[in-house]
């Protein structure tokens, strides 16, 4: 099967199938006295379900009454006194946990409905199973099956991941990750590329494909999934996957070089973080600092929004371990595919053109005070900087320089000692950012270009969204542009560009981005240096420039990216021709 290949390397490996819309219901015996509290419980859960399908109702007539209409019949089984009345008599009678009687009262309707030869009501099995699983999410307390139960090594598969699950799973156990939603730049691949696991999103119906412990490869190279493979076929992709480990390992001796191209043009390869737990292991990769540190994890991960001191003691650590060493601290970026645990702000119908970002934090001051105190504490001890995300007009820099010279202002009554000259920066990924750009290089002193979220703005295609991936293009002709327009602007008033969205960070694209215009800076999962690195130190800036002309000349992004991908493979030919695959042709630099 095709997927999206989101994070390099073959995994080999039993599959784990995580459906994360079922629960894996389990049955207790309770005691007599705790019948009743059993029922009481399931009948709260009843109340709590009526009244968030009265609020979707709501909302639904918003949109269109007809849609509300719909919606009458999860109210009606939620009244419907056989679903109620016969869950109830199963915890009585069978003295189970209501979580089981429930499922026993759905397996008796749905054998019922099996049974009865109407196409109209054939269809309404799948609103009272989705009903019933609402029911148990309000019994359970929580949404997702858990993954912190797994304790072998597994190849996950499942329809989507949650940034949740991601901080859930038990990461020395998970060896590969395969989904059938997501595009090219979703959480899930940063986060794969991020812990050096194999990862293929927009494989579509592996969940009905695949069962739990089948053996699985997912080959991160090609974006391709075999299950249960030949032992033939088997034997190929482990050879596939030791070539590609001695070759990963090979780049790794590059480590202690810099990233300069023959002509002397230095670029600094940094790092994008989600945790401080990554810090440590950055210097395998010859990082030169933290390019983007991606704070939203801290809250998605926390059951309350952590505190000025509790985000000051994480930025510390990263700060401490980096020595002098640039640290990015890019505030809070939750929204669209970063959700807070508890989805506190998830009811919008349009996320990625709602409240996220730097929206969110000057709609709550509050927030990015306590952010920026505990940015501003921590660069007491090294090279820190601060990243605005999501701007799309000077006067949000504005009103979040205003809101930091206050956090300042309390420090220095406080009397706690920072950093005065912290640099402060925005992200360049609204393409009112990239049009106004000479606006907001006025309120900064570098700016960091976003284009996982530039490309999505710029071409109207959601990231996240495998149905449009294949629009998503990185080498579209409007982006290439877009990027030489931002970096000759920064260029001639002489302030830092970097790049810090997954182009940055792909060796395929090095060459061009280098010749598009100046770069002080590349910032990408840690993984990736090694290889970038490899091609900056192969090529002349004059080729590069050469090689950004003449692509600029050309109108179709399909015809570029197969422009770039021949080139690249031609000049690199054991790194970009189906990369090592299945033979071994090592020549790392
Ligand atoms: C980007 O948009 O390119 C970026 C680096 O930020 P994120 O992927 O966290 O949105
Ligand atoms: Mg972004």
């Amino acid at each position: 099967m095709k997927g999206i290949s989101v994070s390099k390397g073959v995994a080999i490996g039993k599959a784990y199938l995580l459906d994360s819309t079922k629960f894996c219901i389990i049955k207790h015996q309770v005691s007599e006295i705790e019948v009743e509290i059993e029922v009481e419980r399931f009948r709260q859960a009843i109340e709590k379900t009526k009244l968030q399908m009265a609020e979707i109702k709501k909302r639904a007539e918003k949109i269109a009454d007809k849609y509300a209409v719909i919606l009458d019949t999860y109210t009606l089984l939620l009244d419907d006194d056989i679903l109620v009345n016969d869950t109830i008599e199963n915890i009585r009678k069978h003295k189970t946990n209501a979580e089981w009687a429930l499922t026993q009262t759905l397996n008796n309707f749905l054998k019922l409905f099996d049974n009865i030869n109407d196409d109209y009501l054939k269809g309404k099995k799948d609103d009272l199973d989705l009903l019933v699983q609402t029911i148990l999410k309000n019994l359970i307390g929580h949404s997702q099956e858990s993954l912190s139960d797994i304790h072998e090594p597994v190849i996950i598969a499942t329809h989507s991941l949650s940034p949740s699950d991601t901080i859930m799973m038990p990461k020395n156990f998970v060896k590969g990750l395969v989904t059938e939603a997501g595009g090219k730049t979703s959480h899930v691949g940063i986060f794969a590329a991020a812990l050096g696991i194999p990862a293929i999103t927009g494989v579509k119906e592996i969940t009905s494909k695949i069962n739990s412990g089948d053996q699985i490869i997912v080959d991160g190279i090609d974006g391709e999934v075999i299950i249960n493979p030949s032992s033939e076929t088997l034997q190929q992709y482990e050879k596939k996957q030791a070539n590609y480990r001695k070759y990963e390992e090979h780049l790794l001796t590059n480590i202690n070089q810099q990233a300069e191209t023959l002509d002397g043009h230095q670029v600094k390869l940094l790092a994008n973080i989600e945790s401080n737990q990554e810090v440590k292991t950055l210097h395998k990769f010859g990082v030169e600092g933290v390019g983007l540190y991606r704070t939203e994890f801290l809250y998605m991960a926390a059951t309350s929004l952590p505190g000025e001191r509790e985000l000051y003691e994480d930025f510390k650590q990263v700060v401490q371990e980096m020595g002098d060493q640039p640290v990015v601290i890019r505030t809070l970026d939750i929204g669209m595919d970063k959700q807070f645990g508890d989805a506190r702000n998830n009811d919008e119908d349009n996320p990625a053109l709602g409240l996220r970002g730097i929206r969110l934090s000057l709609a709550k001051p509050h927030l990015l005070t306590d952010q920026l105190k505990g940015i501003l504490r921590a660069s007491l001890y090294g090279n820190v900087k601060i990243l605005y995300p999501m701007i799309s007009s000077a006067t949000e820099i504005i009103q979040a320089n205003a809101i930091l010279e206050e956090a300042k202002n309390q420090l220095r009554l406080e009397q706690i000692p920072f950093n005065e000259e912290i640099e402060v920066g925005a992200m360049i990924e609204t393409p009112a950012a990239a049009i106004c750009i000479e606006h907001i290089l006025k309120e900064v002193d570098y700016i960091s270009i976003g284009t996982n979220d530039l490309i999505q703005y710029l071409l109207a295609v959601d990231r996240i969204n495998e149905s449009v991936a294949h629009l998503y293009q990185p080498f579209h002709p409007a982006v290439l542009r877009t990027l030489k327009n931002i970096m000759s602007s920064a260029e001639k008033v002489g302030k830092k560009v970097s790049i810090c969205g997954e182009l940055g960070g792909d060796p395929m694209a090095t060459m061009l981005l280098l010749g598009l215009g100046k770069i002080d800076s590349l910032s990408m999962e840690p993984h990736s240096v090694p290889k970038v690195k490899k091609v900056i130190r192969t090529i002349r800036l004059e080729e590069a420039r050469q090689l950004a002309d003449d692509v600029l000349e050309m109108s179709c992004p399909d015809e570029i990216t197969s422009f770039i991908t021949n080139a690249m493979r031609v000049r690199f030919p054991e790194d970009f021709d189906r990369d090592i695959s299945f033979e071994q042709k090592l020549n790392p630099a």
